[in-house]
C-alpha cells in the first residue's frame, strides 16, 4: 500500500488548503457570529443563505474547486476516493468549507445515488442543478416512530397507484431540510412488506413543494440549528410523485443506501480528522501562549504526554482511514465493510477525545462562542450517531471478526 499522494490530488489539496485559509477561515466566526445575534431559534422560515457564502461558492466553482468528492471526471473532479480524502481533511478544518466546494453531506450522497442509479430524467431534473450548486437536497430514511440505526425497522410506505407512487410516513433528523435553496429529497420506505428483508424497502425521489409534504419543525444539536441548513422533522401525508421518480426498481432501497454510505463515510471521518487537526493546533497554540504557576499551560501536569497520545490517535484514525479508502478502491464498498465501520468508530472517537482536552485547556473559554470548540464537540457527538451509531459498527465488526476466526492452537 502507497499513500502517497497523486501529483493531482496533492495539487487539489493545496490549492483547498490555500483557499480555506484565505479565504473561508478568516470569515467564519464572523460569520456564526451574526447568525447568533439574529437568533431564529429553529425558526426556519426566516432563514436565508448568506451572500458571502454564496460568492465564495462562485469563487471557488470558478476555480475549478468544486463537486471534487464525485470521481466521474465530466462532473466531478475524477478522483479517486483515496485521492480524494485529504481534501476532505482540508475541508473538516473549516464548517463552511464542504458547502463552499459543494462537498456537503447529504447533498454528496444523494449526487452519487443520482450519478450511478438516475435516469437521463432524473439526472437531468435533479442531478445537473445539484452539481451546479443551484439547490440543495435532503434524504429521509430515520422516523421518530422506530429504532431506525436497524433499517429494517424503517416503516414509511410506498404504495403504487396507476402511474404514481405514494408516499406516506413520519421522518425525522432530516439534514438541510431548512436551506432555502433545498428542493428535492430521496425518502426510503416500505414498497413491499412480504418480500425478503433487504428487498421491502425503495427510494424514491419527491420535490419538497409536493402537496402532502409537511415540515414540522427544526430539530436543534446541543441547543444549535445549524441555520441555514438545519435537522428537521418532515411528515408524509398521501404524497403522490409520478412512478419514473422511483430510483433504481423497487426493492432496491438497501443496495442503494449501501452504495451511498460507503464513500461517504470516508468524507466524514476525513473531516473528523482534519477537525481534530484544528483542535490539536489550537489547544497546542493556547498553551504555549499562556502560563500559569510560572510555565506555559502545556508543561504543567500531563499535558505534554496528552498532546502527544493525540498525535497518535490522530495519525492512526488517518492511517486506517486512508486505508479504508484505498480498500473501496480496489475492491469496492461492498467488501471494506469492517474497514468502513472501524474508521466510523474511531474517527469521530479520536475527534471527540482531542476536542475534549482542548476545551479543558482553553479552561473557561473552551466552553463559550470565543472558540470553535464547542462546536467540534458537538459535531463529533453527532458523528457518533450520524450513520449509524457506533454500537452498531461495533456489532459488526464483532460479526465479521468472528466469522474471520481460526481455531487458535
Ligand atoms: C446531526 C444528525 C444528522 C442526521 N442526518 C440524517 C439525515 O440527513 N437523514 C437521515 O435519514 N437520518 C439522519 N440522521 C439520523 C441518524 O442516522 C440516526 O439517528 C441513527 O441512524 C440512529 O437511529 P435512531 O436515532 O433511531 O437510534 P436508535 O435506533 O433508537 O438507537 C439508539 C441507540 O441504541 C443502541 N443500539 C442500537 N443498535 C445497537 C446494537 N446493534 N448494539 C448495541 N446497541 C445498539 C445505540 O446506543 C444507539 O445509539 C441524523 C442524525 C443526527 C444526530
Amino acid at each position: 500500500m502507497d499513500f502517497t499522494l497523486s501529483a493531482r490530488s496533492e495539487s487539489f489539496r493545496q490549492r483547498v488548503q490555500d483557499f480555506i485559509e484565505q479565504q473561508v477561515l478568516p470569515i467564519e466566526q464572523a460569520h456564526f457570529s451574526a447568525l447568533e445575534r439574529k437568533g431564529h431559534l429553529g425558526d426556519f422560515s426566516k432563514w436565508a443563505v448568506s451572500e458571502e457564502v454564496e460568492r465564495l461558492k462562485a469563487q471557488a466553482k470558478a476555480e475549478g474547486l468544486w463537486n471534487l468528492f464525485l470521481a466521474d471526471p465530466d462532473h466531478g473532479a475524477g478522483l479517486s476516493t483515496l485521492e480524494y480524502a485529504p481534501l476532505a481533511e482540508e475541508m473538516g478544518r473549516s464548517f463552511l468549507a464542504p458547502e463552499i466546494f459543494n462537498c456537503s453531506a447529504p447533498d454528496t450522497g444523494n449526487m452519487e445515488v443520482l450519478h450511478l442509479f438516475g435516469t437521463a430524467m432524473q439526472k437531468a431534473t435533479w442531478l445537473m442543478p445539484l452539481l451546479n450548486g443551484d439547490i440543495r437536497s435532503v434524504f429521509c430514511m430515520t422516523e421518530p416512530n422506530v429504532a431506525s440505526s436497524d433499517a429494517t425497522n424503517i416503516a414509511s410506505s410506498i404504495a403504487e397507484d396507476g402511474d404514481f407512487l405514494v408516499l406516506n410516513g413520519k421522518k425525522w433528523w432530516t439534514t438541510g431540510l431548512g436551506h432555502p435553496k433545498a428542493q428535492v429529497g430521496i425518502f426510503m420506505g416500505v414498497s413491499d412488506a412480504g418480500a425478503e428483508r433487504h428487498r421491502r424497502h425503495s427510494m424514491v425521489l419527491f420535490p419538497l413543494s409536493a402537496p402532502g409534504v409537511s415540515i414540522r419543525r427544526m430539530l436543534s444539536v446541543f441547543s444549535q440549528f445549524d441555520e441555514p441548513s438545519g435537522h428537521g422533522e418532515v411528515w408524509f401525508d398521501q404524497v403522490r410523485v409520478p412512478k419514473n421518480y422511483l430510483i433504481g426498481s423497487l426493492g432496491d432501497g438497501f443496495s442503494i443506501a449501501q452504495a451511498r454510505l460507503g464513500p461517504g463515510r470516508i468524507h466524514h471521518c476525513m473531516r473528523a480528522i482534519g477537525a481534530a487537526e484544528r483542535a490539536l493546533g489550537l489547544m497546542i497554540a493556547r498553551g504555549q501562549a499562556r502560563t500559569a504557576f510560572h510555565q506555559p499551560l502545556l508543561k504543567l501536569g500531563g499535558n505534554l504526554e496528552r498532546i502527544a497520545n493525540l498525535r497518535m490517535a490522530i495519525d492512526s484514525a488517518r492511517l486506517m482511514t486512508l486505508h479504508a479508502a484505498w480498500k473501496i478502491d480496489t475492491v469496492g464498498a461492498m467488501q471494506s465493510m469492517k474497514e468502513i465501520s472501524a474508521i466510523k468508530v474511531l474517527a469521530p472517537q479520536v475527534l471527540q477525545d482531542t476536542v475534549d482536552e482542548a476545551i479543558q485547556l482553553f479552561g473557561g473559554e473552551g466552553l463559550c462562542q470565543d472558540s470553535p470548540l464547542p462546536a467540534l464537540f458537538a459535531m463529533a457527538r453527532a458523528l457518533r450517531i450520524v450513520d449509524g451509531p457506533d454500537a452498531v459498527h461495533r456489532a459488526l465488526i464483532a460479526r465479521l471478526e468472528l466469522a474471520a476466526t481460526r481455531n487458535p492452537r
